[in-house]
C-alpha cells in the first residue's frame, strides 16, 4: 500500500511572519487521516519552520537545491546545507525552474544524482507544455524527461524519490488536467518505472499530480488508482483550502 502525500509549494510567497502564521494554523489542525504532509517555504524560512514544526508530523522541504557539493556558486544552497538545518528533502525540476532559470534535463540529472548521493530525498517534477499536448506528444515528452534524468540510478535510490507529474499548462492557470488525463499519465509513468526498474519499484514509488488542484477537484483526482496525492501551489497558501485538500482522500 502506497503512502498518501500532499505537499504545499509556497514558492516566493510568505515572509517570516506570514510563514509562521500559516504554519501555526496547520500545526493546530487535528488531521484525522494518515496523509503525509509536507510544506516548502522559501530558503529564508526553512530553518525557523523546521524548529517551529519540531513536534508536528508536517515535514519541511526545500524548493530547490544546487547540483554541486560546495564552492563558488553565489546565491546557491547545497544538499549538506539543507541537511544541516534538518531539511531532508527537496523539490527538483519544477517547471518554473526549468522555464525561468534554464534548468535543463542535463542540469536536473546532476541535481538528482548529487542530492541522492548526499542522502537528500527528492521530489522530481516533470510534465508537458500545452503545445506538446495539442500535438498529442505528451507521453513522448514525459518519456524523454524521465529517460534524460532518471536512468542509471541504483534500485535503492527509489526509496528516496517521489515523482510529481505537473503539466505546465495546468500550473497556476486554474485549469487542472481532468482526472482521466491524470490517471492516463500516471499509469504511463508507473509503466516507465516498471520497464526500467521493475514492478516492485513501480508499485511502490509515489506519483503525485500538480496543477491547479483545489478543494473542489482534489478528491476526484486523488481517487485515481495511480495517483498518490498532490503537489499544491496556489491553494496551499490558504490554510482552509490546503486542509480541505489534505482531507480529500
Ligand atoms: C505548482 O506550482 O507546483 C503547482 C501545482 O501550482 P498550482 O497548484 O498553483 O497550479
Amino acid at each position: 500500500m502506497r503512502k498518501k502525500i500532499v505537499i504545499g509549494n509556497w514558492k516566493m510567497n510568505n515572509d517570516s511572519f506570514e510563514t509562521k502564521t500559516l504554519l501555526n494554523k496547520l500545526k493546530k489542525y487535528d488531521f484525522k487521516n494518515d496523509v503525509t504532509i509536507m510544506v516548502s517555504p522559501s530558503f529564508t524560512n526553512l530553518q525557523n519552520s523546521v524548529i517551529y514544526l519540531n513536534d508536528s508530523k508536517i515535514e519541511v522541504i526545500a524548493q530547490n537545491v544546487n547540483e554541486s557539493e560546495k564552492g563558488a556558486f553565489t546565491g546557491e544552497v547545497s544538499s549538506s546545507m539543507l541537511k544541516s538545518i534538518g531539511v531532508l528533502r527537496s523539490i527538483i525540476g519544477h517547471s518554473e525552474r526549468r522555464l525561468y532559470y534554464n534548468e535543463t534535463d542535463n542540469i536536473l540529472k546532476k541535481k538528482i544524482y548529487n542530492a541522492l548521493k548526499n542522502e537528500l530525498k527528492i521530489i522530481f517534477c516533470f510534465g508537458e507544455k500545452i503545445s506538446d499536448r495539442k500535438n498529442n506528444q505528451q507521453f513522448e515528452l514525459v518519456n524523454n524527461q524521465l529517460s534524460n534524468t532518471l536512468l542509471d540510478l541504483n534500485k535503492s535510490d527509489w526509496e528516496n524519490i517521489i515523482l510529481a507529474y505537473e503539466p505546465v499548462w495546468a500550473i497556476g492557470t486554474g485549469e487542472n488536467a481532468t482526472p482521466k488525463q491524470v490517471q492516463e499519465m500516471h499509469f504511463h509513468v508507473r509503466n516507465w518505472v516498471k520497464i526500467n526498474y521493475g514492478s516492485k519499484i513501480s508499485n511502490t514509488v509515489p506519483i503525485l499530480y500538480g496543477g491547479s488542484v483545489k478543494p473542489n477537484n482534489a478528491s476526484e483526482i486523488f481517487s485515481q488508482p495511480d495517483v498518490d496525492g498532490g503537489l499544491i501551489g496556489g491553494a496551499s497558501l490558504n490554510h482552509n483550502d490546503f486542509i480541505e485538500i489534505i482531507n480529500s482522500f
